[in-house]
């Protein structure tokens, strides 16, 4: 049998990232301040990227740093100098984008392994190999691929290959896009995307500006650029046995709740297929749990119909079933206590997420300050202890449904 790929999460600050090492991610990227697509990330402060090496180091687990912004002129010297400052912290790969930025890391740190960015748009085996020759290690191919290229790209390149499994996908090649660019002035391959293909659009003419004619495909509004988001969990099999060595969950900027659910649901799927293989099946639960976080209509992307993929949603509504409530932590005395994110009351009914898919229903009671003080009410920031049910830890998140919107 192949190996069991790599799960790699995204983290978009140090709470994420252990969220995400909490609910099984064998290996997290995040950015920097400087030089990293995805500009409202809650990119990491030095210290912050610090922190998270020591993180990762303590639990074995593997930290890449993004560095795929592409340079400009200006950017040269700020970036050997930033090259220079991170050496220490020994990241276990950087991602890349531009070729400047790999000649300059292999100028500095020569060692250092690189991995180059889907922002690359790698689709063949020639240039999978092209890469290998200028020293990249890993690529993450092109989400534009179907499952047929991979495996080719696979037989004709020692290179490690990586490929999103879950998470939005962009209407033009990922990173090619000029939309947000051109409408607000704010870049997709600066990481602002504003997503303007994702906007209603509406039809004016010249001589009655203030007449918005609706632009409707159906009902439910417009949606031409719309694209559905990717999941992947139905072809965990065939995704190992084409050789893949990595999954990569994207979304830098979703929540916590978003990270813990769609972190825990592919590490247990990966771990059932590892302990039978034979046996194998995607538990219809899984699927359901994948739908409890906000998404838009799933669907599978290229990976079988690269001619015809099947991309618009039947709305452009992202589906929003349940909220985060909070996550536990474990204060000095050993007490597992709630910090609050949204607002609930005792009496309500309430989950606790755990990692391996552990999910556990319950109602609040007993709610209290850490003084003791009864509270009637939870509010967002409140630290609060709690009857939690027995299979609670700290670094678990608790949710709520939401009620069905009234019509
Ligand atoms: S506007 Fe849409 S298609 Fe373009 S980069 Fe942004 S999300 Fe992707």
């Amino acid at each position: 049998m192949k190996n069991i790929p790599e799960l790699l999460a995204p983290a978009g600050d140090l709470e994420k990232l252990d969220t995400a090492l909490h609910f099984g991610a064998d290996a997290v990227y995040l950015g920097g301040e400087k030089f990293s697509l995805r500009a409202a990330a809650g990119n990491f402060s030095f210290k912050d990227l610090a922190r998270a090496r020591e993180v990762t180091r303590k639990y074995a687990k593997k930290l890449y740093l993004t560095l795929n912004a592409y340079l400009h002129q200006k950017d040269i010297s700020a970036f050997r100098n930033f090259l220079k400052e991170l050496m220490p912290l020994d990241m276990d790969a950087y991602i890349v984008s531009d070729p400047g930025a790999l000649a300059l890391i292999r100028d500095i740190d020569p060692d250092r392994p690189l991995h180059l960015s889907t922002q690359t748009n790698t689709t063949n085996a020639a240039a999978a190999n092209f890469w290998r020759e200028m020293g990249i290690h890993r690529i993450n191919l092109a989400r534009e691929l179907s499952l047929d290229e991979i495996r080719e790209i696979r037989t004709a390149s020692p290179l490690e290959l990586e490929v999103f499994i879950h998470g939005a996908m962009c209407v033009a090649y990922s990173g090619r896009c000029l939309l947000s660019a051109a409408l607000t002035g704010r870049s997709a391959n600066q990481g602002a995307c504003t997503h303007p293909c994702r906007w209603k659009y509406a039809l004016v003419e010249e001589t009655r500006p203030d007449e918005y004619l609706p632009l409707e495909e159906d009902a439910g509004g417009t949606y031409i650029m719309n694209s559905r988001d990717l999941c992947l969990i139905d072809h965990i099999p065939e995704l190992v046995s084409a050789g893949v060595n990595s999954l990569k969950i994207e979304g830098r900027m979703k929540s916590r709740y978003y990270l813990a659910v769609v972190t825990s649901v592919y590490r247990h799927a990966l771990d059932t297929f590892l302990s039978s293989p034979q046996s194998y099946r995607c538990d219809p639960l899984w699927k359901k749990e994948l739908e409890k976080v906000s998404h838009r209509p799933y669907g599978t992307g290229f990976l079988f119909s690269p001619e015809n993929q099947g991309i618009q949603p039947q709305n452009s509504n992202y589906i929003r079933t349940h909220e985060f409530i909070g996550v536990l932590l474990e204060n000095p005395d050993g007490q597992i206590l709630v910090q609050v994110r949204n607002r609930f009351f005792p009496g309500d009914t309430l989950e606790n997420v755990s990692p391996r898919m552990q999910r556990t229903a319950f109602h609040a009671a007993s709610l209290r300050r850490h003084d003791g003080t009864a509270l009637e009410v939870a509010q967002p920031n409140d630290l609060v202890l709690m009857d939690l049910p027995p299979s609670a830890r700290p670094g678990d998140l608790l949710r709520r449904e939401k009620p069905p919107a009234s019509t």
